[in-house]
């Protein structure tokens, strides 16, 4: 191996990367294989775990997560060994990993468990993404002395985002003909969209979920890499997200468009676009739309979706990368090359999926194949069957937009359905959406937005695909309880 130089070290299995996904892996192998060293190699200074996991109906989970200091879980686990040290390359075949300060480790399965990083639309100074402790405090930084800044994207983090800055102008772009595109249809973007003109409400809920802090003075080495942990919900309670303005929330959407380019003060100052309409006022960057329309801000936010960290492991190795350029993993989370298996947001699932699930980048779905993936590899090692994990029949999450409760079940946005579905609808502005897609009778998804209580119901609903061709609208009837209806 190039540059080796430094003793190697062997262990049995060897998990990357210290986030959910690595961490719950890492310990499931630990557990199951107390007599056998796990490795747990990891860039960033902190370890993410998972704690009060609450299994809210049989698909729906909601849990806690805590980064915590790697001595937390060898207390817990004798024989996981927790290594700060990013993986810099990887020999499949010699089955050996290097990490940049040229240790070798030697494996006989491996996983991994190196997240994603923010799409950035375009590298400049004033453009920045978010998706560590080390970006959402740069962000701050910027934020809390800017009047105006413009957000890209129309995912969870930008709707988490707009909704959460108050005192600076938020210019929105986003690419579709509605907000949250990515998880909503224009209808419940429609009844999202209030929430943004008005003040937003005092927190009473306290936070129940661990705060992103890294204490620079315990850990100078905190934040000083390009490989920091994704954050989750919740990431902002730490943080103040307020601009320099006094205003509550100040949005304006720009639907249907995207950034064509963007432009330095300087250049700006200098550009034929400057000299038609110079009423744009003085900004440290200008950001030009795709729909002709040109805004100064003080910087840009891309949140436009993120690009699995893979490449520690493509050079010299025969990784089969899907669409997205993630791991393709097959339905053991096996990777294309022997005895490598991947899990969370730097694999793409690649099995046949549920005609109810779609992989998407959660906090979820990275403990659950982080779950699975170990299960796998001690399946393999011990030649035993393993069928799909459960987890996969159906998609669900459940998380919080614009101060709602908002849960997402199967193919809640009609996804894949072409026109073969339907939509039943159920709106009281202010308070509750629901939204039901039936296809040939059947329910295969819903968004429930608002303290619904419907979850458990509906996921029954989905999971045995009763023909529901004889209820009609009454499924959403207001006053027939739903629950004691199907009972
Ligand atoms: P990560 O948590 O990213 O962990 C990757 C680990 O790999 C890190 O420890 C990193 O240090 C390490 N690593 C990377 N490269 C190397 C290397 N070369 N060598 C060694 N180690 C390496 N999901 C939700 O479900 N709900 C939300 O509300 C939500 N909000 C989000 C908000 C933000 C701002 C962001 C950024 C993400 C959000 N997500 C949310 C997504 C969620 O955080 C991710 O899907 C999840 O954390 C992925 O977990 P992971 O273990 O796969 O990767």
């Amino acid at each position: 191996m190039a540059g080796s130089s430094l003793a190697e070290k062997h262990f049995r299995f060897v998990v990357v990367g210290g986030g959910i996904s690595g961490v719950t892996c890492a310990e499931q192998l630990a557990f199951q294989f107390p007599k056998d060293e796990v490795a747990l190699l990891t860039a960033a200074p902190l370890v993410k775990t998972v704690t009060n996991l609450k299994q809210v109906s049989k698909t729906l989970e909601e849990f806690d997560v805590e980064e915590q200091p790697s001595s937390v879980l060898e207390e817990k686990y004798p024989n996981l060994k927790v290594i700060h040290s990013a993986v810099r390359v990887l020999c499949a075949k010699q089955h050996v990993l290097q990490t940049e300060d040229g240790h070798n480790f030697c494996y006989e399965k491996l996983c991994v468990c190196t997240g994603a990083r923010p799409k950035l639309l375009i590298e400049n100074p004033h453009v920045l993404g978010i998706r560590d402790t080390d970006s959402a405090q740069d962000f701050q930084k910027k934020l809390c002395k800017a009047k105006r800044m413009i957000v890209i994207g129309n995912g969870g983090i930008a709707l988490e985002l707009v909704y959460e800055v108050e005192g600076c102008e938020v210019i929105w772009a986003i690419k579709d003909k509605a907000i949250g595109n990515t998880f909503f249809d224009a209808g419940a973007a429609q009844f999202l969209i209030p929430s943004l003109e008005v003040e937003k409400p005092e927190k009473t809920l306290p936070c129940k979920r661990a705060r992103y802090t890294i204490d620079r003075a315990v850990n100078p080495k905190a934040g000083s890499l390009d490989h920091g942990s994704a954050l989750g919900p919740d990431w902002h309670q730490g943080i103040s997200l307020r601009g320099a303005e006094e205003v509550s929330h100040n949005v304006h959407v720009e639907y249907e468009c995207e950034i064509e380019a963007v432009h330095s003060q300087e250049d700006f100052m200098q550009s034929p676009l400057y000299t038609q309409d110079s009423d744009l006022g003085t900004w440290p960057v200008y950001a030009q739309l795709t729909n002709g329309k040109v805004y100064g801000c003080d910087f840009i936010v891309s949140a436009t979706g993120v690009v699995p960290n893979t490449e520690p492991f493509l050079q010299g190795n025969n990784f089969e990368l899907a669409e997205d350029h993630g791991l393709r993993v097959d339905e053991h989370m096996r990777t294309s090359e022997p005895d490598v298996y991947a899990a969370g947001d730097v694999c793409s699932a690649g099995w046949e999926p549920s005609p109810l699930w779609q992989q998407m980048r959660l906090w979820t779905q990275a403990r659950q194949m982080g779950f699975y993936a170990a299960r796998c590899i001690a399946a393999h090692v011990l030649e035993e069957a393993i069928e799909l994990d459960f987890c996969f029949e159906l998609f669900s999450h459940i998380t919080r937009f614009f101060n709602y409760k908002v849960v997402l079940l199967g193919k809640f946005n009609a996804q894949g359905l072409g026109l073969d579905h339907e939509l039943l609808v159920r709106c009281t502005k202010g308070l509750e959406y629901v939204k039901v897609v039936l296809s040939r009778g059947r329910m295969v998804g819903a968004v429930l937005i608002g303290d619904t209580d419907l979850e458990e119901t509906f996921e029954n609903l989905i999971l045995n695909q009763m023909d529901l061709s004889s209820y009609g609208e009454e499924l959403l009837n207001p006053d027939i309880d739903i629950e004691d209806y199907f009972d």
